[in-house]
């Protein structure tokens, strides 16, 4: 064993654990290496059975997680984040396979989760005292129970354990259900932790769509906390509504960023670039319409143009690649079709090629293309592609373009670009989005609550306020005569 592991991970089996015992199941299937086109390992899809199992621990297991002091609860998380910390290099690995992220950016992700974790424990549950004359009023927050995670491919660990810290932190049991494309780091992260938690605390029941659904039926489910499509999530609501489940959905957008004409062009233009084709488009917050004033609508393009076709895509092991491939097959067939409406509609492609080339390696590469003015009513401005294609427009008037930019059922992101930043912040006061970025593209934080408006969400997760949303309040009158 190398030192600081407190245990030998076997990176090449998976398991579900339930229970804090690894199961395996009848059915299996696996993920696809995007960046190969190869299998990898298989997996066990778990069975109604095996969810009702999970439930059952993770109420059995509640009551004393519950009772445990939270302080104890954050040195166990602690420890949690020490024991991922020394499996580093083998997680980047796993990640790459499963998401085909380039390395730096795969370790990076990697690298966030025990400060991730480390931000949660450093928060505390408050207690509100409203009155204290004659009587004592005071508002305290107590753990939902059960607690379910269904996560998607995009970004599988940031998404997992930005569930996992708060629930646990604020005493609620979790199991994780990660998306069938990317269930591998998810199982592996949970094994990890049967090492330090109690079973039943924290578990992982692996899956396809079916399983989510049933989750959110389940009677002995307090709560789901869901990040995924817009059409998913609104699913997601509606079976949970059959229990009163609470649900914290965090969906998809359609992030506008509003170029003003003050701008240092040279400097902002592949920012804003960065902004759209990080992970190959596929983030939720990622840029997703580009209007630039046209007073240097021509020369800003340009800039973006230059820079875009500076970026290198492949696979994760190149060390010089910025964007790897499209993470599943599903996924890169719909990204190809905003290419294939663009081409049909005869829109101009300033950066990129209307047909995506097959990359020769059986993975799923698509290079990074803009979309130089398509009218408004398009279906890459009105839709969310989740891949590396953005469509640009001219503005004139800035009413005009914050009315384009709210113009939309939602409201996740958005960004404004401007040398004057008080006026910037004037114009992202007036923006309908959850997060909004003032010179700089959608750096989400775990410090502040990260929430959609509209149709990309509700509730919201991290931040002080996201440790709310694991919690019930309790308001607690005490006469004292
Ligand atoms: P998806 O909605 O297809 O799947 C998400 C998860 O839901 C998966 O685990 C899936 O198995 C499960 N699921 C599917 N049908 C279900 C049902 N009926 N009931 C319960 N669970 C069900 O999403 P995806 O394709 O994995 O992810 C991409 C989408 O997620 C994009 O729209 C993106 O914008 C959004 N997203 C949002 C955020 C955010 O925080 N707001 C972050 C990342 C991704």
């Amino acid at each position: 064993m190398s030192p600081g592991k407190v245990s030998n991970l076997n990176f090449e089996k998976f398991y579900n654990i339930i229970d804090g015992k690894q199961r395996g199941s009848d059915k299996i299937h696996h993920g696809i290496n995007p960046a190969s086109g190869q299998e990898l390992w298989d997996v066990p899809i778990a069975s109604e059975q095996d969810l009702n199992d999970a439930v059952a621990a993770a109420k059995k297991a509640f009551p004393a997680w519950r009772d445990t002091p939270i302080e104890k609860r954050k040195e166990l998380l602690g420890s949690l984040a020490e024991s991922f910390q020394s499996y580093s290099d083998e997680f980047i690995s796993l990640f790459c396979k499963e998401t085909g992220k380039p390395k730096k950016f795969a370790a990076m992700e990697v690298d966030g989760i025990p400060g991730l974790i480390g931000f949660h424990r450093a928060l505390e549950v408050p207690c509100e005292k409203i009155e204290d004359d004659e009587k004592t009023v005071y508002t305290e927050y107590s753990p939902l129970g059960v607690c379910a995670a269904i996560c998607p491919w995009n970004s599988p660990l940031v998404l997992s354990v930005g569930k996992v810290a708060p629930a646990l932190l604020t005493g609620n049991c979790m199991i994780i259900k990660p998306s069938p494309f990317t269930p591998y780091t998810a199982l592996k992260f949970v094994e990890l932790a049967q090492e330090i938690l109690p079973p039943g605390v924290l578990q992982v029941i692996g899956g396809n769509n079916e399983l989510g659904a049933s989750m959110c039926a389940h009677a002995d489910i307090a709560k789901i906390a869901f990040t995924g499509s817009i059409a998913t999530g609104k699913k997601v609501m509606a079976t949970s509504a059959a229990t009163l489940k609470r649900v914290t959905l965090e969906l998809g957008g359609n992030d506008a960023s509003i170029i003003l004409p003050d701008v240092d062009i040279k400097k902002v233009a592949p920012e804003v670039v960065m902004g759209a084709f990080r992970n190959s488009g596929q983030v939720c917050v990622a840029t997703k319409r580009i209007y630039i004033h046209s007073s240097i609508y021509s020369d800003f393009l340009a800039e973006m143009v230059a820079f875009t076709k500076t970026i290198k895509v492949g696979s994760p092991d190149d060390g010089d690649n910025m964007l790897g491939p499209i993470q599943n097959e599903m996924q890169y067939e719909r990204v190809k079709g905003f290419f294939a409406d663009s081409k049909a509609k005869g829109y101009k492609f300033a950066a990129g090629a209307p047909d995506v080339q097959a990359s020769g390696t059986g993975g799923y590469f698509i290079q990074p293309t803009i979309i130089d003015n398509p009218p408004n009513d398009s279906r890459i401005i009105q839709e969310e592609p989740f891949g590396p294609i953005v469509p640009t427009q001219p503005w004139d008037d800035l009413e005009e373009v914050i009315a384009r930019t709210n113009d939309t059922s939602t409201g996740l992101g958005a960004c404004v670009w401007g040398a004057d930043v008080e006026k910037a912040s004037q114009i992202a006061r007036r923006l309908e989005a959850g997060s909004v970025f003032i010179n700089s593209w959608e750096r989400i934080t775990p410090q502040a609550i990260f929430g959609g408006h509209k149709e990309s969400g509700i509730g919201g997760e991290w931040g002080k306020t996201g440790l709310l949303a694991y919690c019930n309040p309790r308001v607690i009158h005490v006469y004292k005569s």
